[in-house]
């Protein structure tokens, strides 16, 4: 069926206005920003929408559902944009659901929950864990991928070997019918009274129940015969129900990828978290024995079991993932213990037996500590965005990406796709559930190129054709139909089937404005590919809006950190059209933790900030520059601080203010709620002379301790402490003549002053083998020098200073010195810490937690989302102190969570935020105050014995 052709207005803002009108203006956008982020999901395609409705209740997805089928507007929903297939995105309007992201009930007696479709996979398991459940099927894409994406595509994981697919854990579901009117989908049996009604009420039911009576014997001989598929409608599920007496419905909705209807809640089974899991990487010599090994691995009852092969492992760097130059392949295997009777280490040493059996490269790598665990997973879960760091033009292409053939043949498929890639010349990664005999097949190709074109069409073609005919597999696991496989559901199903798909389809959507082009159409795969894109190093993953404050906030892509490097990397992007949002990101960072393909989007949206700074910045900034007088103004006001820091005044300077700083952004203010720093009157160097040393002088101590601004000015204690810490371990530190480190310099695009403080820096800092600092951005802005200076003849001695960078918290985890802490302390403190971003990208993860753990007075906690950035972003608490609050509402909810008394953390901006988040429900403490209290309390009881 070609998809009708649907008529789009001729003026495009008609469509967003005349929403507007009818959902009100916050819901829906149609500006350029929006529209480029939009454009794109996970896949290889691009289609512009005409506009964006962001809803936030099902009267706003009936609303607009009503409206794009009275203007005949392709209508597309969404949810997280990860499918690899292009079916979230449309040339009329998209539907984003990631607004409705409760989870509105839990029944843990019945282990059930009913949840709405913007829920991200990891969040809902992160709240079903406290009560002791998951949600078994797992894409790998869980941490950002939604609930209404994994429904439509009928997603599944490594651990469907275990617990099925979606369809398989799904009770109910509430769709919006094309007509605008809403269906309770669940499984009814045919006697249910309820069952009359709907198929009363809905005709396209009754055509339906139809259309499977009648051609019971073609869907049964249709069926796939692997053990997973999401090709075509699932007939197959519903005939089941039919030949058991109900009439499941969920079956028809979950995998129809937008085409049938939109759901806008789930009722969905639970299962248990298992009571513990291990997990083992095992590497073979020969493929061959992989294919041996399954079946006798699948009688452990694995929940999981997956595969790479040995160009996987080329590709990913084996030294980097300690996998022996000599694997021919690698399986993942993970066991669970349920009840209290399973014993893993006899499973473990069962598993070990088996695999003796094999030429293994080395024993089988088992771990059981969920941190480890994770280790052993995080190259496989990643795999595929990892995969764009390999070549600069070719890139991991997905287009014959989800295949499925009996799982005793996969050894079989693996070796006829790497000689079919071996004959075209093309690299090829494969990987997947081998226990589910579902490969993924991602070919390196510069679609660019003709020659690498042509057998991106040929692969396409002679691999389905062979899954189909010589393993009788299926074309589509898990990753759905969408744009890429609608050529050949045809050619899986043959002709009789399909034509049932399309009078499924034409029944449910006459008019066919739900998600056109995807599952049901003639479109050859090449149409709408993005050429431009995939020539860029971005995989649109969307790994990074899953660690992105912003979108956390707002769940809107223009509005995130994939959307803006697809805006700035856009060739229409100008300054003026993109202000909005190049102006909302924090510069956290926590976007160039996250991305696996080594795409800095924070760096980006620098780069074009510098091309426009800010004026009232570069005044401020300007003025910090001159030191002398900057810290005679900060006396003074350190001096009045009791006057203007009272709660009357400052409410009065925040209005009186505002049309001074909103030379900074639209938005900023200096809002009375706002914590302030106690001001030093005598700043840290002027406490501590006997450290200075003065430019031009040479280094009187190995260690040179860099402060920063907030450790010198605020009377906070930090400073004193990190002072006082290195005093402990035996070194008195230089405080060599220091100017701002340049991150809330360069975050304002004055990149030339900051890397005039930068020079200073790089030449004071010199004669030292450590640096050490306190604050986390200026660790990370240090470290960050020979990307300031890139190709700059400072490019190499910034290198040389990056080298020797050390946070507080580095240098005790690393000092041979032992200083005595207290053996007992009476009482103990619950201490969290909160993982700043800007360290986190340095790197210094472990050590202050670690540090905190071995504290005598301390109880740590790990709280919940320690690694997420609290809002505070050096002065995006002024920037935008309005989304700033609401970016630290979910740290304070986490805190509370934990229980903790004192937050640790390493950055001043983070403790101003925490402070005025917190609002005194949790102290606040620099990791280098609790060292400093626990040294102290060390040398107190020393005195006293
Ligand atoms: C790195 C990576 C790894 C992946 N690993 C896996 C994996 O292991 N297993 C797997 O199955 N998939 C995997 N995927 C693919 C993808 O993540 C999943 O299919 C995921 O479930 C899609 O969810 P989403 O929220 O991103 O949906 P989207 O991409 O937003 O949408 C997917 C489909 O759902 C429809 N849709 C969304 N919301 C609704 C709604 N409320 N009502 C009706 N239709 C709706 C859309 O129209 C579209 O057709 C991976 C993707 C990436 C990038
Ligand atoms: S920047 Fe990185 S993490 Fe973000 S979408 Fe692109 S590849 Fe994925
Ligand atoms: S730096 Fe932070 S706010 Fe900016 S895009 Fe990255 S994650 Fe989002």
């Amino acid at each position: 069926m070609t998809a009708p052709t649907l008529i789009l207005p001729e003026r495009s803002h008609a469509i967003a206005s005349d929403l507007r009108a009818v959902l009100g203006v916050d819901k829906v956008k149609d500006d350029y920003s929006t529209l480029t982020a939009y454009a794109v999901d996970a896949s290889i395609y691009r289609i512009a929408p005409r506009a964006v409705v962001l809803v936030e209740s099902e009267g706003d997805i009936a609303a607009t559902v009503r409206y794009a089928v009275q203007r005949g507007i392709p209508l597309t929903p969404r949810a997280a944009g990860t499918n690899l297939t292009g079916s979230a995105i449309g040339s009329g309007i998209i539907l984003d659901v990631s607004r409705l992201n409760r989870v509105l009930e839990l029944n843990r007696e019945e282990s059930w929950a009913r949840v709405q479709p913007g829920i991200v996979l990891a969040e809902l398991n992160k709240h079903l864990g406290r009560h002791g459940f998951m949600f078994g099927p797992d894409p790998s894409s869980g941490d950002m991928c939604k609930f209404g994406g994994m429904l439509a595509n009928n997603s599944s994981g490594p651990h469907t070997l275990r617990y099925g697919a979606v369809k398989d854990n799904v009770e109910a579901l509430r769709v919006c019918l094309q007509s605008g009117e809403w269906l309770n989908a669940k499984a009814y049996g045919l006697d249910d009274p309820n069952c009359a009604d709907l198929l009363k009420a809905h005709k396209p039911l009754r055509d339906l129940q139809l259309l499977l009576q009648e051609n019971a014997t073609l869907i049964a001989q249709k069926r796939p015969t692997v053990s997973k598929n999401s090709c075509g409608y699932n007939l197959f599920g519903l005939a089941d129900g039919l030949a058991r007496g109900r009439f499941d419905l969920p079956k028809l909705f979950v995998g129809s990828e937008g085409t049938l209807g939109l759901f806008s809640e789930a009722t969905i089974r639970l299962v248990e978290k298992p009571r513990a899991t291990l997990t083992a990487l095992i590497h073979f010599h020969h493929l061959e024995d992989v294919g041996d090994a399954v079946p006798k691995l699948l009688e452990l009852s694995p929940s999981a079991l997956e595969v790479m092969d040995a160009n996987t492992l080329n590709l990913i760097g084996r030294a980097k993932h300690g996998i022996p130059a000599d694997a021919a392949a690698t399986l993942l295997v993970e066991l669970d213990a349920d009840g209290a009777g399973t014993d893993l280490c006899a499973q473990a040493d069962r598993m070990t037996e088996i695999c003796r059996r094999y030429r293994l490269t080395s024993d089988p790598v088992i771990a059981f500590d969920p941190e480890q665990r994770e280790q052993l997973w995080k190259a496989r879960k990643a795999l595929y965005p990892t995969l764009y760091r390999f070549d600069p033009k070719k890139k991991p292409i997905n287009f014959v990406d989800d295949v499925v053939v009996p799982a005793e043949r996969i050894g079989e498929l693996i070796r006829y796709l790497e000689e079919f890639f071996a004959g075209q010349r093309v690299p090829v990664a494969i990987f997947g559930h081998i226990g589910n005999g579902n490969a993924h097949i991602i070919p390196l190709l510069d679609v660019n190129d003709q020659d690498d074109f042509q057998k991106m069409v040929q692969g396409y073609h002679e691999i389905h054709q062979t899954v189909l005919g010589r393993f009788g597999g299926s074309i589509c696991g898990e990753h759905g139909d969408g744009r890429v496989r609608t050529e050949y559901v045809k050619t899986m199903f043959g002709q009789e089937l399909y034509d049932l798909f399309v009078r499924v389809k034409q029944s449910f959507d006459p008019s066919g404005v739900l998600n056109p082009g995807i599952k049901i159409s003639d479109r050859p795969f090449t149409d709408n590919i993005d050429y431009v894109r995939l020539s860029k190093p971005c995989a649109t993953c969307a790994k990074c809006n899953a660690v992105c404050p912003v979108y956390d906030v707002f769940q809107s892509e223009d509005m995130s950190s994939r959307g803006w490097f697809e805006i700035v990397t856009d060739k229409n992007y100008s300054y003026l059209n993109s202000k909005r949002v190049v102006e909302a990101c924090l510069n956290c960072k926590s976007c160039r933790t996250a991305c696996p393909a080594g795409v800095d989007v924070s760096q980006l949206i620098l780069d074009r900030r510098a091309e426009h700074p800010n004026k009232m910045a570069g005044v401020i900034f300007r003025f910090h520059a001159q030191t002398a007088k900057f810290e005679r103004f900060l006396k003074l006001l350190a001096r009045y601080q009791p006057i203007w820091d009272r709660p009357l005044v400052r409410r009065l300077l925040d209005y009186l203010t505002k049309p001074f700083i909103r030379g900074l952004a639209e938005t900023a203010r200096l809002s009375a709620q706002l914590v302030m720093p106690r001001l030093a009157r005598r700043h840290l160097r002027d406490r501590y002379p006997e450290l200075i040393t003065q430019a031009g002088q040479t280094a009187r101590s190995p260690v040179a301790y860099f402060h920063g601004c907030a450790a010198n000015y605020f009377d906070d204690g930090v400073g004193d402490a990190v002072i006082s810490v290195l005093r402990k371990h035996g070194v008195e530190p230089d405080l060599p003549t220091q100017r701002c480190s340049g991150t809330p310099i360069e975050t304002y695009g004055h990149r030339a002053l900051a890397k005039e403080g930068a020079r200073v820096n790089l030449v004071s800092m010199a004669g030292y083998d450590k640096v050490v600092t306190g604050c986390a951005s200026c660790t990370l802005m240090l470290k960050d020098y020979p990307t300031l200076f890139a190709g700059e003849p400072e490019q190499a001695a910034a290198q040389a200073l990056a080298k020797r960078v050390t946070h507080i918290s580095e240098f005790v985890a690393q000092s041979p010195v032992k200083p005595a802490m207290a053996s007992q302390q009476p009482t103990k403190c619950k201490v969290a810490y909160h993982s700043s971003c800007h360290l986190r990208a340095a790197g210094v993860t472990k050590e202050p937690r670690a540090i905190l753990q071995g504290l005598p007075g301390v109880e740590y906690v790990e709280m919940p989302d320690a690694d997420r950035c609290a809002g505070g972003a050096g002065t995006y608490l002024v920037k935008d102190f309005e989304t700033s609050q609401r970016i630290v509402e979910r740290k304070r909810r986490a805190i509370e969570q934990s229980g903790a008394e004192v937050v640790a953390t390493s950055c001043p901006a983070c403790m101003i935020q925490l402070r005025t988040g917190l609002q005194g429900a949790a102290e606040v403490k620099h990791v280098a105050q609790l060292i400093q209290e626990a040294y102290e309390a060390g040398d107190r009881q020393t005195r006293q014995t």
